[in-house]
């Protein structure tokens, strides 16, 4: 049996080698890699992408899986080796299922839909796009299809994101969570708009960078299994367990894009960067699914980056970097600054009160597209419609409505937004669990240590790495399954006191 294992193990390691190195080539074409080379790095990435699916579904490997069957089912389920087996047989079963001639189809539309989305967005041009899209849309029920037995069509594209989630059960537990939402936003909103004037003065590159990789420093990202470059749309990539890399975009007239973005990737990379390392090259090396791995970037984005505490302590770093423009900004300006709730159009701009309004729309337009029940042509109208219901602010045009997520034209229909609300709900339930057992975190943060927070985090989630389902995460650690009321509770009491709800 250890060399039936070890032979698989092996097998593993030459997919996770392939899929790192299209993951450096992919780093790079985000980096540093001058324009001229945008063509020929596709067919390089397509080549490595059809090799290590290849590997991956190797026939060998399907043998090996159910030679490895009578030991897997001697061993305790959450042993390491039990726990790689099973996670490798899922993803065996999820590869083989999907015919190559298809996987390579989506791979080359999902190029072209790219290339005509980043020309229609600037052109608020939707119809430009539109044929892609409907394109998009066949290829994601297609790709369901081969996946029968759903109650929902958009079910697998669900589960291949969020293992376990399907259309239904995260339906609940949005419109609990929009029940609850909506007369906050509505209370709020209807006071007079915070000034965040601070926040828009002229703060050089440099020094925001610099500030920023402080602050991760602080929290615990390891800068000798990592580091920072700039890019257009910031992102955490890994290519081993001892290099975990993140990428920031600076604006020099907005104070929170950069610093924000920087904390939220630092926390995507210190999950991984938390993993047992001797799960490294195995299916066990990686965050086990969207929901849990957004918790974590939102924890350090949010419930420390956007708290008081953190702020007492950072708020005069802050100062001391920027005199002249945050020299008379007092802290109390700063702190409701950055956390100013507002309708408001662009999802990744939202605040923590309406974030997740904007997923819940476009999670509801998910299902819609795949069942059948909206058709790709309606898209934008029935956005505007969404946007005036849900959030009371119709999108003047299409390049800030429908246009505005890159998700639906470099990706599938389906799957593509729970997993971002489900992060921000059991990010609370996790932080919640952690305060209770270390009561002491809060004062921690407001002195600017964070090895208590990183410290748990890393021993109850960062360590098994895919091992646990995300139910079965949330459940070791809050002894029960997702919820929303520790979320509704933190914004109750957070913006309650910044603006005095009833
Ligand atoms: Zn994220």
């Amino acid at each position: 049996m250890e060399i039936k294992l070890q032979e698989l193990k092996n097998r593993l390691m030459e997919v996770n080698d392939l899929e790192a190195v299209g993951a450096l080539l992919n780093w790079d074409q985000s980096t540093y890699m001058p324009s001229g080379g945008a063509a020929a790095r596709g067919r390089q990435m397509g080549t490595l992408a059809q090799l290590s699916h290849e590997k991956a579904t190797n026939p060998e490997i399907g043998r090996l899986l159910d030679a490895l069957r009578p030991y897997e089912e001697s061993l305790p389920y959450e042993s390491d080796d039990a726990s790689l087996i099973r996670v490798a047989r899922r993803q065996y079963e999820l590869a083989t299922k999907v015919p190559p001639a298809f996987m390579a189809q989506l791979q080359t539309h999902m190029a072209e839909s790219y290339d005509i989305w980043t020309r229609a967005r600037p052109a608020d041009d939707f119809k430009m796009v539109q044929p892609a899209l409907e394109k998009t849309l066949d290829l994601s029920r297609q790709l369901a299809g081969y996946f029968p037995g759903y109650e929902h069509i958009a079910d697998p594209l669900i589960d291949y994101a969020d293992y376990g989630m399907k259309a239904s059960t995260v339906r609940a537990v949005f419109n609990e969570l929009r029940d609850n939402l909506a007369p906050i936003v509505q209370e709020i909103t209807a006071q007079a708009p915070v000034d965040d004037s601070c926040l828009h003065q002229f703060f050089p590159e440099d020094k925001q960078l610099a500030f920023g990789l402080d602050v991760i420093k602080r929290f615990g990202y390891d800068f000798d299994r990592g580091r920072q470059d700039k890019t257009h749309h910031p992102f955490m990539t890994k290519f081993s367990l001892g290099d975990v890399r993140i990428t920031t975009r600076v604006q020099e007239h907005d104070l929170g894009e950069a610093i924000f973005s920087t904390m939220h990737e630092s926390g995507h990379a210190m999950y991984e960067m938390g993993i047992n390392r001797a799960y490294e090259g195995t299916p066990l090396a990686n965050g086990t699914s969207s929901g849990v791995h957004e918790s974590q970037s939102r924890t350090w984005e949010n419930l420390v980056g956007r708290s008081r505490g953190f702020w007492q302590f950072f708020y005069p770093k802050l100062q001391a970097a920027f005199p002249e423009q945050l020299g008379s900004a007092s802290f109390e300006t700063f702190y409701r600054a950055i956390n100013k709730v507002q309708r408001s159009l662009i999802r990744t701009d939202a605040d923590e009160v309406t974030y997740n309004l904007h997923p819940i729309i476009r999670f509801n337009l998910e299902l819609e597209l795949l069942d059948g029940s909206l058709e790709v042509r309606n898209l934008p109208e029935v956005w505007r419609e969404r946007y005036t219901a849900a959030i009371g602010i119709t999108p003047p045009d299409d390049k800030d409505g429908v246009l505005q997520d890159v998700h639906w034209y470099g990706g599938l229909i389906g799957g593509a937004f729970q997993g971002y609300t489900l992060g921000n709900i059991l990010g609370a339930q996790f932080f919640d669990t952690a305060l209770s057992a270390h009561p002491e975190i809060p004062q921690q943060i407001a002195a600017g240590e964070f090895d208590t927070l990183h410290n748990w985090l890393k021993e109850n989630i960062y360590q098994y790495g895919s091992k646990f389902t995300a139910d079965e995460l949330v459940r070791r650690v809050t002894g029960g399954p997702l919820d929303i009321k520790p979320y509704i509770a933190y914004l109750k009491r957070k913006y309650g006191e910044l603006y005095k709800l009833s």
